[in-house]
């Protein structure tokens, strides 16, 4: 690895699923990356097994993969690096900058209770810090502690914060491995960096108290110290902590319960807290060619999911037909009970896509293509259908039925004949059509409704709304 080369990490705690913040995360390591030219590292940070679970980190995968989130290398599980997290500990005790504390949980909670009445600073007073344990401390457990700088301060220079400076007098002596000889979350998130060779740290501003810990760890080692971005969280709407009510959903949601592509989820969180003028629409290629993270801003973004559908609606209209039928497919599906005429819906999709926001509505506005028969006609377009607008669907039923060829052309010429020599507007056709089509009063064009139909079905659906169907069906009777 030159020293130059650029490598980034995404470091995820598997106790939940990815949400959307954590995604924004990645995202922004992967473009930092990709556009230096360097390697985006996963990181799975299961070392509170109690917490982690199998689910949640498949969650995490299949939500990387299905945003393109893709990382370089194999992915590094940090609970199986507990014994490199340990020799570190100890080279830390070797050299000097860590010391082993004897101090018991007893009176560590005698400590924090002093502390509390006198209204201190809850903080390790360093009682271990200039003394060795002697022979009563034999065999006795102890922590490891750092050996942390106690004067001056500590100076980040935080691509998106800025310069931020802590006062090491602030900073007590952490803990590195407990007395049962596990790492803690610093130790291991400093080494697990240094190993994956990690020249930049982007992640939530919730860790930039951490970073000044951090440091003094990788100080301690004399490891090269990474680059520092911490980027905001991300609000809700109204400014509060991004919250599930507000659509801190896990990505998975977004896919399955709001119907959102990939590609819009995305172009979404890049643009929640980063721009490139006023460009809303941005594509992968051009997010890596234009990402800087000095863009990023410093103040909270907040989440507007009416933002992300309109998103979604552009990127439903540019998607291609047969990918939008095969995701729509299994939402038809769970409506009408069966699996649709997928190459049906294709050929629809045309006329689909533009009038929805989300793959549910896109499967919504499927619904007519195949609906059974007699066709459940909601509350208005019921109301169309008076004695009057029947009869006009029986002579267009009629017309119909003599056009030789069932092209979008014959159609139209033929409903427009209908409405000539009734005097009326196409509109006025078109509407009762419309209801008696598709049991519904919105819908897409009329001519096209009619194509994707084709003609048995069109004249059979419309024989049942103009009067014939029911007068076929009194004959029925009276012949019995
Ligand atoms: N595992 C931490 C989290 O999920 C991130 C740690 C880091 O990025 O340094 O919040």
């Amino acid at each position: 690895m030159s020293a130059s080369s650029v490598v980034t990490r995404f470091a995820p705690s598997p106790t939940g699923f990815l949400h959307i913040g954590g995604a924004r995360t990645a995202l922004f390591n992967l473009l930092f990356a990709r556009h230096h030219g360097g390697k985006f590292r996963l990181r799975i940070e299961d070392t509170d097994k109690a917490r982690s679970t199998q689910a949640a980190i498949d969650a995490i995968l299949d939500g990387m993969s299905w945003l393109d989130l893709n990382w370089d290398d194999e992915v590094v599980y940090q609970s199986q690096r507990a014994a490199r997290h340990v020799e570190v500990a100890e080279a830390l005790l070797a050299n000097g900058h860590a010391y082993r504390c004897y101090a018991t949980p007893e009176e560590l909670a005698e400590l924090r209770e002093q502390q509390r009445a006198a209204r201190q600073p809850l903080r390790y007073d360093g009682r271990w810090r200039d003394r060795e344990g002697g022979p009563e401390q034999e065999g006795k457990p102890f922590a490891v502690r750092l050996r942390a700088q106690t004067e001056g301060e500590t100076a980040i220079d935080d691509l998106v914060q800025g310069r931020v400076i802590v006062q090491n007098s602030e900073l007590d002596d952490m803990i590195l491995l407990r007395s049962d000889g596990t790492p803690t979350y610093m130790l291991a998130v400093v080494v697990d960096d240094h190993d994956m060779g990690v020249t930049h740290v982007i992640r939530g501003d919730d860790h930039l108290n951490n970073a000044f810990r951090q440091l003094g760890i990788i100080k301690a080692m004399g490891w090269p110290e990474p680059a520092y971005a911490h980027i905001p969280l991300i609000h809700g709407s109204d400014g509060a902590k991004l919250s599930k009510r507000h659509g801190a959903l896990g990505v998975d949601a977004y896919r399955d319960e709001l119907g959102m592509l990939p590609e819009a989820v995305n172009n979404y969180l890049l643009r929640l807290g980063w721009g490139h003028g006023d460009d809303e629409i941005i594509s992968r290629e051009q997010a890596v060619e234009w990402f800087d993270i000095g863009g990023v801003g410093r103040s909270p973004s907040r989440f507007d999911l009416k933002k992300l559908e309109n998103l979604n609606g552009h990127y439903l209209r540019e998607a291609a037909d047969d990918r939008l039928a095969e995701l729509v497919a299994p939402r038809v599906e769970r409506l009408i009970g069966h699996a649709p005429d997928r190459a049906l819906l294709a050929r629809a999709m045309p006329e689909l896509k533009p009038r929805a926001k989300t793959l549910d509505e896109i499967a919504d506005g499927a619904l007519f293509l195949f609906a059974e028969r007699p066709l459940a006609l909601d509350d208005k377009a019921a109301a169309l259908l008076d004695a009057r607008a029947q009869a006009l669907l029986g002579q267009t039923r009629d017309a119909l039925a003599a056009i030789s060829e069932w092209s979008g052309e014959a159609i139209e010429a033929a409903v427009r004949q209908v409405a000539e020599s009734a005097g009326i507007g196409l509109g006025k056709v078109a509407q009762p059509l419309r209801a008696a089509l598709t049991g519904r009063t919105t819908s897409p064009g009329i001519f096209d409704v009619l194509v994707l139909l084709g003609r048995e079905e069109s004249l059979v659906r419309l024989g049942d709304q103009s009067g014939q169907a029911k007068n076929v069906h009194a004959h029925a009777i009276e012949e019995q």
